[in-house]
């Protein structure tokens, strides 16, 4: 008998029919003789909706309020489920983030687990239940309900599997496993056998938000077995592995995008040490992000500064630019916010050469300027317009020739 975490999704949720299908594929597992415990989404649509209402009210909720708001939807989804479970004569239980006791920090909005007690689910489990857990939430030392960022019933999923030493933690979603790229954006990508964690952080920091990246870095650290797998058609889906050696590597595994990027420059600030920590101090500071960083080779004595950050950041980051020119005498601040990250991830990359130059040509055959690029051993990035974000992936994909994975 093995103990198994399953994970539903907002769209695998998104209406009551899809909770009693939920409700009865859950039985289908504890008839097959497994312990199962499942955390579950927010309805499609709610979460978002819970956003919107608190943006109505201020352009900056206060975070702990903002917590308690959309932490609503997971209870909801976690009451019907049991409902539906109980009306076909089966045994459950639903609880909320805090009635498990998931203690996390007090970084309102993106918390961190820190602690589960899984003594609680046990005895449950023991008894013969199904254990219903509200994914997304949990509450820090002082009691306050917090959450983990957009997408973090994954990290929900994981974080229960780690503290049960479940045999497999299986992520359910609108998609049969995870592809060699968005399968809504190309229609040719492959579903993929196994993505190493390695990659798959990578994907999942680069954009592709089919796992939340800190679900990736728990599995990966407490070693659970992590599978994506779709809650409407049956598979194998795909499982996120170690790195095996002498494994056959292609050079690319997967192609992320992230349309959330805007880029900002200060022109002509003055070549001398310090500056960069001027601009970059001020902008984090202010709590926001930098992703990408350029500098270019100083000409006539100043040079030319840019970097991306998370476009939501993008007019605060610009208002403190334009203060930062000021103060260091710049000749110019411009910026871009209508711009995406496109992304080739592979650990085979580490022994394929050429790979970038091929990236490049691909991209300058379709007209394709690029605007900024960045690598590391298992990654390369560029950022081009964002008109440009389908017919590039569409052209790295098949330059790659990914819409081959899988197939025989
Ligand atoms: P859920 O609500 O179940 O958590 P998400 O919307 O968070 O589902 O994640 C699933 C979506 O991730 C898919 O519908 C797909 O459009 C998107 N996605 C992005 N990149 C990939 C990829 N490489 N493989 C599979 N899905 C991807
Ligand atoms: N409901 C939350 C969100 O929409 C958490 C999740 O779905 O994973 O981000
Ligand atoms: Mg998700």
């Amino acid at each position: 008998m093995a103990l198994i975490v399953q994970k539903y999704g907002g769209t695998s949720v998104g209406s009551v029919e899809k909770i009693e299908n939920v409700a009865e594929r859950l039985i289908a597992a504890r008839k097959a003789g497994h312990d199962v415990v499942v955390a579950v989404s927010a309805m499609s649509g709610e979460t978002n909706r819970l956003v919107e209402m608190a943006h109505q009210i201020s352009d900056n909720p206060d975070p702990r309020e903002y917590d308690v708001l959309v932490s609503t939807g997971e209870q909801v989804t976690i009451a019907l489920l049991g409902m539906a479970l109980k009306e076909r004569g089966c045994d459950a239980r639903s609880y909320t983030g805090s009635q498990v006791h998931i203690l996390t920090d007090s970084a309102h909005t993106k918390a961190r687990i820190l602690d589960i007690d899984e003594a609680k689910i046990r005895a449950d489990l023991d008894k013969g239940r199904i254990v219903i857990v509200a994914g997304f939430q949990g509450q820090d030392e002082h009691g306050n309900i917090t959450t983990l960022g957009r997408g973090g019933s994954d990290t929900t999923a994981v974080a229960l599997a780690a503290a049960l030493k479940a045999d497999e933690c299986q992520i359910y979603t609108d998609v049969d496993g995870v592809y060699t790229t968005d399968p809504r954006v190309v229609s040719d990508a492959r579903r993929l056998e196994k993505i190493t964690f390695e990659e798959m952080l990578e994907m999942a920091s680069l954009g592709s938000k089919v796992l939340q990246i800190r679900a990736v870095e728990f599995a990966g650290k407490y070693n659970v077995k992590l599978r994506v797998l779709s809650s409407f058609k049956e598979g194998p889906g795909t499982l996120i592995t170690y790195e095996e050696e002498n494994m056959e590597q292609a050079a690319i595994s997967g192609i992320a995008f992230n349309r959330d990027e805007a880029k900002l420059t200060i022109l002509g600030v003055p070549d001398q040490p310090g500056v960069a920590h001027s601009i970059l101090g001020a902008i984090g500071d202010a709590n926001i992000e930098v992703d990408m960083i350029i500098q270019n080779v100083a000409a006539d004595s100043t040079t030319d500064f840019t970097f991306t950050v998370h476009r939501n950041d993008y007019e605060r980051a610009l208002d403190i630019l334009n203060k930062t020119a000021k103060e260091l005498a710049a000749r110019e601040v411009v910026g871009d916010n209508a711009i995406v990250k496109i992304s080739l991830v592979g650990v085979g990359m580490r022994s394929h050469a050429g790979i970038a130059s091929q990236m490049f040509k691909a991209l300058a055959d379709e007209g394709i300027n690029i605007r900024m690029i960045s690598t590391s051993e298992i990654k390369i990035s560029v950022v081009v317009d964002e008109k440009y974000l389908e017919l590039g992936v569409r052209a790295l994909h098949a330059e790659f020739g990914l819409e081959e994975v899988g197939l025989n």
